[in-house]
């Protein structure tokens, strides 16, 4: 069956096509990829495959757009639609969360959670959109001056996303350019492209105009190489692993575009004897394992203090042991599988090099069998005994596995989450109100939690810092980002 026996209606046997300048459109190469089910391993759509040729159409489109009347629409306007298209998206929002599950591997569980988030997230950009505001200056320059700045659209922006999460991370790119007026060129990653292809022809439909949105899912290398590049795209949004956000940083200095870029985590989560241990237990395993440890800022470090490490670490592992993990169409299952065959095989090659390192599994670290064989479904792990020098906690692995790591006393703990080159998320467990202080404000990072663990808000300001990137999403700042501002001066004259 051509949707891999998932009765979905947008996986017809038809390839799914491009979505350039409000028309869907096979790549120029003729070319396709298969997009398969984590949970089942069978091909769910055929999908065409975008190339640079096919990012100078959607750059161009998009441009078209920009220069047209769409970046002249009134605040009101751009509101309007926002609320329009928060309508349209709630009404085939289960299609979408089924959608994102076959193709990403999240388990309905997770993604049906997202209807209020989205709903969030768009009445937040509907919001902004008629709060965009210049300034007015005091001069103290001799002579009779008036100078004020005001803020226009930026231009044509490239989004790079990833595939732990496309139906989420869409919205942060597709929210600020319809409330700005900017236009938008989005590259999918090429594991998880369908819920954003969907996701355009519901803009359509909402009455985006054409090329203000254009969707080119293509491999990295080529696709997302040629729109981070482009001489004509005046700011990219990337999303993804910090060794591609350098690549992407390189490729804007070719015409000096705006960049922000949200990158991979090591992030830090430390538990204090004072904690209220119960909670921690679940935020630590939440932190981490929670779609399936394929989150940038998951808190896959564990720091416990020393007198209650092994209790604790077994609590944890007993949590994440009690996880349902299974088919993610299955509504009774809280952890899917990786997203790719790649990850899985990334993720259990962890396990051998936390074992010859020393580490010692507590729980987990096996590929899951039997009914979930052609799945790429791994248990979620717990690793103890684990340095902060060894490479399971040095390095994002971006699944299920989470390093415990014993520490003495509060500076300690400190220096050891700051001892990474990452820097997105963070958090600290303890009863004590000085000291959860004064540990956020130690961590080198973007985002920080007290005794809870990857909370966020679109309202609420998301960014990293270090080599998790630069930038933010969400809160009053990000529109700023897809805004240029102009200064004019006026002489007045002499009266
Ligand atoms: P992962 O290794 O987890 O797939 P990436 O950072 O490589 O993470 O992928 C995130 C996004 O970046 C995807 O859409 C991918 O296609 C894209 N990408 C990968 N390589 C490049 C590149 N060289 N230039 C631009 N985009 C890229």
């Amino acid at each position: 069956m051509a949707d891999g026996g998932t009765h979905h209606p947008f996986l017809t046997g038809e390839t799914r096509r491009l979505f350039i300048d409000g028309a869907l459109v096979d790549a120029r190469s003729g070319e396709t990829f298969s997009c398969v089910n984590p949970s089942t391993g069978a091909e769910v759509a055929r999908v065409s495959r975008g190339g640079a040729a096919d990012i100078d159409d959607a750059v161009a489109a998009a441009r078209r757009a920009f220069d047209g009347e769409w970046s002249r629409w009134k605040p009101f306007d751009r509101q309007s639609l926002l609320l329009s298209v928060a309508a349209a998206v709630d009404a085939r929002f289960d299609e979408l969360a089924r959608l994102e599950t076959i193709d990403m591997g999240a388990p309905l569980a997770r993604t049906s959670t997202f209807r209020r988030w989205i709903q969030q997230t768009l009445r937040f950009y509907a919001a902004q959109a008629v709060s965009i505001r210049g300034d007015v200056f005091s001069n103290s320059v001799p002579g009779d001056f008036m100078s004020h700045s005001h803020k226009s659209a930026l231009g044509v922006v490239g989004a790079i996303i990833p595939w732990n999460g496309p139906l989420i991370t869409q919205l942060w790119s597709i929210g600020p350019t319809l409330a700005t007026g900017c236009t938008l060129v989005l590259k999918p990653a090429e594991e998880a492209p369908l819920s954003s292809l969907l996701m355009a022809e519901i803009l359509a439909s909402a009455g985006v105009p054409r090329g203000v949105i254009n969707v080119v899912p293509g491999p990295g290398p080529t696709a997302g190489a040629a729109l981070a590049s482009h001489p004509d795209v005046d700011k990219i949004t990337f999303t993804g692993s910090t060794l591609t956000g350098q690549k992407i940083i390189e490729a804007s200095a070719r015409n000096i575009k705006r960049v922000q870029v949200e990158l991979g985590g090591k992030s830090p989560n430390i538990v204090f004897a004072d904690a209220d241990l119960a909670a921690a237990a679940r935020g630590a395993a939440m932190g981490c394992f929670n779609n399936t440890g394929q989150v940038c800022y998951a808190g896959t470090r564990l720091f416990v203090q020393r007198e209650i490490y092994d209790d604790f670490v077994d609590q944890v592992a007993k949590v994440g042991a009690g996880f349902k993990v299974g088919d993610s169409l299955d509504p009774a299952t809280q952890l899917g599988p990786l997203t790719s065959q790649a990850q899985l095989d990334k993720v259990t090659s962890y396990f051998d090099i936390a074992l010859a390192d020393g580490a010692e599994i507590v729980s987990g670290g096996t590929r899951l069998g039997g009914a979930l064989s052609g799945g790429f479904f791994v248990e979620p792990t717990v690793l103890k005994h684990v340095h902060n020098d060894m490479r399971v906690a040095r390095e994002e692995i971006f699944g299920p596995v989470l390093a415990a790591i014993p520490f003495d006393t509060e500076a300690e703990a400190l220096a050891l989450a700051n001892d990474t080159t990452y820097g997105l998320g963070g958090a600290v467990w303890t009863r004590d109100i000085g000291r959860a202080h004064r540990v956020t404000r130690g961590l080198r990072c973007g985002m920080a939690w007290i005794n809870c663990y990857g909370v966020t808000d679109p309202s609420v300001t998301f960014t990293g810092a270090r080599m998790s990137g630069y930038g933010v999403k969400g809160g009053p700042f990000h529109v700023d980002e897809y805004l240029h501002a102009k200064t004019v001066w006026t002489h007045i004259g002499d009266a």
